[in-house]
This record gives C-alpha cells, structure tokens and sequence, in this order.
C-alpha cells in the first residue's frame, strides 16, 4: 500500500514494518473456518492463570472506575523483596517490550547505535530504528556451535564503539531458545564502557535449570550500567495483562519513569502480578510441566528427523530445510498454530511453542501427517 503519509514522519518511523504477531485463534476460525485450534505461537503459558491470580482480578473490579497506581507501590514492594533489591531499582511496564522500547526512546537518537545478535527478539530492531540510531547487528553463532544461532558476545563486543549506548542481550534469546552462562555473560558486561547500557532480557528465565545460568538481577548492584528485563507474560502465565518490569540502578529507572506514561500498567495487572508473585506453586508447576513436555516435542522431532536449536525455553526453533511456509500453512488447515520466523531471516524454520501434553500430541500428529503427505 503506498501511503502519502509516509513523508510526514518522522526519519526513524518511515522504515519501520509492523511486528509480526502469531496468528490469533479467533483469526484462523474466521480465516479457516476451522475450530478446536491449538495455538503454539507466542511462547504463552498453556495453563492460564492459576486459582490465586483469577481470585486476585476479581477483586479489583470494584477498582476499575479509578485510575491504576501510577507508582505500582504494591507490585514494586514485592518485587523488591523477591529480588532483594530497593524498591526504586524498579521500573513496570506495559510488558516488558514497554521498558525495552523506553530505553531506546530515552538513550538512543539519531547518530548513536545500538548492538544487537542476529536471530535476537524482533522488538530490539524495531525500537532502535523508531528512534532513530543505527542498529549494529552481530551475526549470530553457526549451527555447528554448542548454542546454534546463539548470540556471539565476542562479536556483539567488537561492535561497540563510542556512539553505542545500548546493548540487547537476550538470555535465553527467542527465537533460538539459547542461553549464555554467567562467567561469559559477566565478562562481557563488566568490559563494556561506563556510556553503554547493557540490557539484558530474561523473559524466560524462570524456566531454566542450568546450573551456571546467571540471574542477572543480582549483578545490578555492580553495575551500574545494567539493566534487566523481566516480564509476567511467558512462566507465570499472564500474557494478556501486558505486565513486565526493568530492574536497574536508581538512577536509570528514574529516568524511565519521566518518560514512562503516568498509568502503563493497569490495575488488573499489578494486583494479578501480586498475587502471581506469591503463588509459587503455580510457577514451579508450569516450569515443571514445561521442561518435561520439552523433551516429548523434542524427541518427537529428533524421530522425524529435523534439526532443532537445543532449548531451555517454552519453544523449539525447528529446521526444515526448506521453506517453511509450506508446513505452516498445512499445520493451520489441521487447527495447529505455529510461528513462521522468515522476518528473523529464517525461512526454513518454524518456531513451536510448548503446550499442555495434548495440545504437544495434537502438534505432534499433525506435523507427523503434514511431513508424511509431503513425502517427507
Ligand atoms: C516474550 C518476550 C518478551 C516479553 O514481552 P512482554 O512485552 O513482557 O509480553 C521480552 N523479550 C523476549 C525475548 C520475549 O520473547
């Protein structure tokens, strides 16, 4: 569509392309006129809210004439207590992608730039651009790495200059479902320049069970120059709220919070995040529900014989060598929802999320089908 409108803005929103979203069940049903859909497409927790969470948004009906609190004084408390950090490290978001994009709106301008690996979350791309500076895009490690399409901080390093203000790091990094281990994660940061902000990502951290697996959380203290992301919407299952949060040095935060929107987190949100907070057991089910499903979709797809990114997170990135598109339009005609990930420059691939054990059987017999009707 050419649209005259185009012209009129702004340098860094001209180039800018929508995000890409995986495609809504009510969609496929109005699309496909098909029913009964598994959706495995944005990494959502299959399980839905537990019992405490649904409990906690029933109350704040009555609350919902008045205006959300604009500091979140409750959600932050707890979220200090869970990280043991001040309260004012603390900055909510509409999502976690609302701090990401802040970030880049506060430190990032035309002129200045920001790192990135290849194969990283589509929002870093997308919000570097919107403000203008230049994306320096490390390419990613090769398949034959121990973490294929993983995130190379030798290279993310060496395109660090003096205009890099930003670094995204996504750890584990979507769509690839890698991970980096503290050691190389902490070498990495504590080499940066005082002027670059490394943001690290860890929106699916919780389900991660190595050992040497970092929490980030714990090194803001030393360094000052860091800032973590975490969000509610992938473990503890609460996707549809829009509810993340950056922890970071004070100082950063209270920038964030000139820039933030008075009331960007609603009161649904943070009352469901409260209480998601104290329902440990509802997280530690899902992570646990989530791992083992893991290894039935990853066995399922070692038996078909396709290559696949080892993941510690709720989804798989499958290779089939070929375009892919083909596989996920026959997986919609059988009620399956997947995600293409071609925009992230691979074509070949599918990235699968984790379900409940009969929506992975659902997944696992139609691709079954759809690979044997191909002829493999
Ligand atoms: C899903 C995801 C997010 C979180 O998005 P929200 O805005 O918090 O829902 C952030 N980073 C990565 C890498 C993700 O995959």
């Amino acid at each position: 569509m050419s649209n005259k409108y185009l012209e009129l803005t702004v340098p860094g929103v001209r180039g800018l392309h929508p995000y890409q979203p995986g495609k809504p069940i009510s969609e496929l049903e109005r699309e496909y006129g098909v029913s009964d859909i598994v959706k495995l497409a944005s990494n959502e927790n299959p399980t839905g809210p537990g019992p405490l969470v649904r409990q906690a948004i029933e109350r704040t009906l009555d609350d919902l004439a008045r205006y959300p609190d604009a500091n979140g004084f409750a959600l932050k408390g707890a979220l200090a207590r869970r990280h043991g950090v001040p309260a004012e490290c603390i900055t909510l978001g509409n999502g976690s992608n609302d701090v990401l994009v802040l970030l880049a709106e506060a430190f990032l301008q035309p002129g200045l730039e920001a790192v990135h690996s290849q194969f990283a979350f589509a929002v870093y791309p997308l919000a570097i651009q919107a403000a203008g500076a230049a994306a320096r895009v490390a390419p990613a490690l090769s398949w034959e790495e121990p973490q294929p399409l993983g995130h190379d901080l030798t290279a993310m390093g060496g395109m660090v200059g003096e205009k890099t203000r930003l670094v995204f790091i996504a750890n584990p990094n979507n769509p690839t479902g890698t991970w980096i281990d503290g050691e190389s994660l902490e070498n990495f940061v504590s080499s940066m320049p005082d002027d670059t902000l490394v943001v690290i990502d860890e929106a699916y951290s919780e389900y991660v069970e190595d050992p040497t697996y970092p929490d980030c959380v714990s090194w803001v203290e030393r360094y000052p120059n860091l800032i973590v992301t975490r969000t509610f919407s992938k473990a503890f299952g609460l996707a549809g709220l829009r509810i993340g949060y950056a922890v970071s040095h004070p100082g950063i935060a209270d920038i964030l919070n000139r820039l933030r929107q008075p009331f960007n987190v609603n009161t649904v949100a943070q009352e469901a995040a409260v209480a998601a907070l104290a329902d440990e057991h509802y997280l530690t089910s899902s992570v646990r529900m989530n791992n083992s499903e893991r290894v039935r979709l990853t066995d399922a797809f070692t038996a078909l014989e396709l290559r696949q990114v080892p993941s510690v997170c709720n989804f798989v990135l499958v290779d089939f060598d070929r375009p892919a598109g083909s596989v996920y339009e026959a997986l919609l005609r059988k009620s399956v929802i997947v995600r293409p990930v071609a925009n992230y420059g691979l074509p070949d691939c599918l990235r699968i999320s984790i379900g409940t054990p009969d929506e992975n059987e659902r997944l696992i017999s139609a691709l079954t089908e759809v690979l044997t009707e191909s002829g493999g």
